[in-house]
């Protein structure tokens, strides 16, 4: 997929679980190019979105069209090969295949005939600086680095779009600057869209062009950093509660 001429709409989605109103009607556009970031306080619904955008918990109303394609009508294993990469909440790796291994699985199932899958998945790796710790298990390396593979297994597919559902959880500030800069990169470099869930504000701050937040399932704002920083509905959500 081309990342520039691609699109990704949040359109009036909501989600119940049972009684329990997750997500309330939220609509915004994740644009190509540009670091979305989606915050709120816990339980606010920001993993229930990116699961609804993904298609693996499909909305109760609303819809998201990826590429005008409404996600939840694409098998959830196929959304990837649409262009749509995501990571999880928890990592999710082979442990005991090689850092080069867990990529090439994942470029494996994009590589056109002709294409070497080893090849691709180096490149990836380059992109999130793992590119000398190729060889070794994907247990062996520090927390960071593990949640760096990650991301470079959803490059290797090559997305048009990137969810990250809170990357620099557990992180010290060293792996934190480390993970900004892969962002950045992957932001200036690619073209590609990114939606960050994240806690940490400041991180938060430093690099999104963009921030939706939400609390109760509903979006209560959206704007720049420097909006959302100075909106008191937002500030209330988090502090006056
Ligand atoms: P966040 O990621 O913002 O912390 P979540 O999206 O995980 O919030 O959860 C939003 C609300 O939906 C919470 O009240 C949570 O308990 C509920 N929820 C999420 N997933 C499920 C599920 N599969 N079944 C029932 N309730 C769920
Ligand atoms: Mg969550």
């Amino acid at each position: 997929p081309s990342a520039g001429k691609a699109s990704l709409e949040v359109h009036g989605v909501g989600r119940r679980f049972a009684g329990l109103v997750a997500l309330e009607n939220v609509s915004f556009t994740v644009r190509p190019g540009l670091v979305t970031g989606l915050i709120g306080p816990n339980g606010a619904g920001k993993s229930t979105m990116i699961n609804a955008i993904s298609g693996v918990v499909p909305p109760s109303s609303g819809r998201v069209l990826l590429n005008g394609t409404d996600t939840a009508k694409i098998a959830p294993h196929k959304v990837p090969m649409r262009g749509l990469g995501r990571t999880f909440q928890n990592i999710r790796l082979f442990r005991n295949l090689s850092v080069l291994e867990n990529v090439t699985v994942a470029a494996d199932s994009v590589a056109q005939s002709g294409e070497d899958s080893r090849a691709l998945a180096m490149a990836a790796l380059n992109v999130v600086d793992l590119q000398d710790l190729a060889e070794r298990p994907a247990n062996s390396l520090p927390y960071g680095a593990q949640r760096r593979l990650e991301i470079a297994r959803a490059l290797a597919l090559r997305p048009s779009f990137l969810l990250l559902d809170e990357p620099a959880a557990g992180m010290n500030p060293a792996e934190t600057d480390a993970l900004i800069a892969v962002l950045q990169k992957i932001r200036s470099d690619f073209g590609i869209g990114l939606l960050v869930v994240e806690h940490d504000l400041k991180l938060i701050m430093r690099l999104c062009d963009h921030i939706v937040v939400l609390n109760k399932g509903e979006m209560i704002a959206e704007g720049t950093p420097e909006e959302i920083r100075n909106n008191a509905t937002v500030i209330e959500a988090y502090i006056g509660k």
